[in-house]
């Protein structure tokens, strides 16, 4: 017995017995219909013969029962009848008086053709041979005198053993029909549904391995369907998370590098001060002030790190109010004067004549914007210039720093968004500003675009919703 389960079992039930339920069904009403045709034929025959015969009798006949009994005989053997036919002539009672076949009969007529025929109608019935225990049909009509008084009853009687016979063949052809289609039906079945669980298997043991840690699947696309476009996606997502894992990996280097200086640095001068036996007051002086600018800058990376973990997991909630986006923009570039000035860099701002309000997070688009414009001065040249602007575009404020910098080559954007990503692992920085910062206009309901040209500068144009929209 094959067993069912999942969808070969799903598909049995709501295909292949489907197909046998209508295939019984057609074939069933095939049966009854030539069951129908074969039977109806011989009645229609019985029927037509005894309307003859019993017509001719009515016209002829001498009015009484004995005219009748005397008339039969002569009147029976004078036509001549199909051999397959037998009639009989029957007294009220249900005696065989006469009968064409000669074979003598002494059973008493009670079949429901007859009792029908004593009402005064024609009757039909299929039943057995009292004798022979042949399958026969049998119509009785009634012999009226003058067309009034029953004086006796004509029964006209064939074999059906050759009907049966042919519907018993058209029985067995329907069933061989049925196993061929039921045959076909399975392989038909089988063939489909492995095209199905065979995908399926093979995509699941995919999922297993990736489970598993082994990212290395590559699933066959057997097909091009949905189960294909499955594969594809699977073997997408494969390759998405092995990235993600170099990316980790990648990222587990570099920050175990970023970390390595500082570190190296504070021991250097702790080392320096210990053997020096704090005697030279300046040098100690000196590398203590390093020491906490290195643990400073230890601080912000790893502040840096939690906040990005953070905002990625959406496990930090932004402070949003009412505030004037100009304003942020003008402070900050005042902050930043000085160290760009102090770098030779000049910051050009076009100052736009109207406040700009938007609903946002005051702190967080003030880290964005220092963010970017401390790239822009540590990415630019001495004698360079940073154009600053913003602006209304109906419904939308558009900030611009456009830095005359060292650019950024056109394979290299695509990641400058993502975490940890450094055009030179060598620069201080841990690769997590733009990353954080694109991710705050994201939850702003901005957008963070990047342009730049290799040698000419770059573009960061951020785009945010005005108040009120
Ligand atoms: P970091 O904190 O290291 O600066 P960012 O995410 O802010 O990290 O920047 C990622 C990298 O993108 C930088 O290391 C640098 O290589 C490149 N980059 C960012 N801004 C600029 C710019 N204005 N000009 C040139 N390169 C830039």
């Amino acid at each position: 017995m094959i067993e069912l389960k999942g969808i070969k079992k799903r598909w049995v039930i709501n295909y292949s017995l489907v197909v046998v339920i209508v295939m019984v069904f057609v074939e069933g009403i095939f049966l009854f219909l030539i069951t129908n045709y074969y039977y109806n034929n011989i009645e229609q025959n019985l029927l037509n013969e005894a309307t003859v015969i019993t017509g001719f009798f009515n016209k002829y006949l001498t009015s009484d029962i004995l005219g009748y009994e005397n008339n039969a005989k002569e009147i029976i053997e004078g036509y001549s009848f199909d051999e397959y036919l037998e009639v009989q002539a029957l007294d009220l009672e249900g005696n065989i008086i006469f009968n064409s076949s000669g074979f003598k009969r002494k059973e008493l007529v009670t079949s429901q053709d007859f009792v029908k025929a004593l009402t005064g109608d024609i009757g039909s019935w299929m039943g057995e041979d009292l004798n022979t225990g042949e399958a026969i049909m049998a119509v009785s009509s009634p012999i009226k005198d003058k067309g009034e008084k029953i004086v006796g009853i004509l029964r006209f009687v064939t074999s059906i053993e050759g009907a049966k016979y042919m519907i018993g063949k058209w029985f067995l052809f329907s069933i061989i029909i049925f196993f061929i289609v039921i045959i076909i039906i399975s392989i038909l079945s089988t063939v489909f549904t492995t095209t199905i669980i065979n995908p399926i298997k093979e995509i699941t043991d995919a999922a297993k391995n990736i489970t598993r840690g082994k990212l290395d699947v590559k699933i066959k696309k057997a097909y091009n369907d949905e189960i294909g476009y499955l594969a594809d996606t699977i073997n997408n997502m494969a390759s998405k998370l092995s990235e993600v894992q170099e990316m980790k990996n990648d990222f587990i280097s570099s920050i175990s590098h970023e970390l390595r200086t500082p570190l190296t640095t504070i021991k250097g001068w702790s080392e320096t001060i210990l053997t020096g036996d704090l005697t030279d007051k300046e040098e100690t002086k000196t590398g203590l002030k390093i020491i906490i600018k290195e643990t400073e800058r230890l601080t912000n990376m790893v502040e840096e790190l939690l906040d990005f973990a953070r905002l990625e997991s959406g496990r930090i909630s932004l402070f949003f109010s009412k505030i004037n986006l100009k304003k942020e923009l003008d402070e900050t570039i005042y902050i930043f004067e000085g160290k760009a000035k102090k770098k030779g860099v000049e910051i050009v701002y076009t100052d736009y004549k109207n406040n700009i309000f938007i609903e946002g997070d005051k702190s967080r688009i003030r880290q964005v914007f220092i963010n970017i414009l401390d790239n822009g001065i540590k990415f630019t040249e001495s004698g360079n210039k940073i154009f600053i602007s913003i602006h209304e575009e109906s419904k939308k404020v558009v900030v611009e720093f456009k830095d005359q910098g060292i650019g950024i080559s056109k394979d290299e954007i695509d990641n400058i968004k993502e975490k940890f990503y450094k055009v030179n692992p060598n620069k201080e920085g841990s690769g997590l500003g733009l990353a954080i910062s694109n991710e705050i206009i994201k939850l702003h309901g901005g957008q963070l675009d990047i342009d730049s040209k290799v040698g000419e500068g770059t573009k960061v144009k951020i785009t945010l919703l005005k108040e009120n929209n």
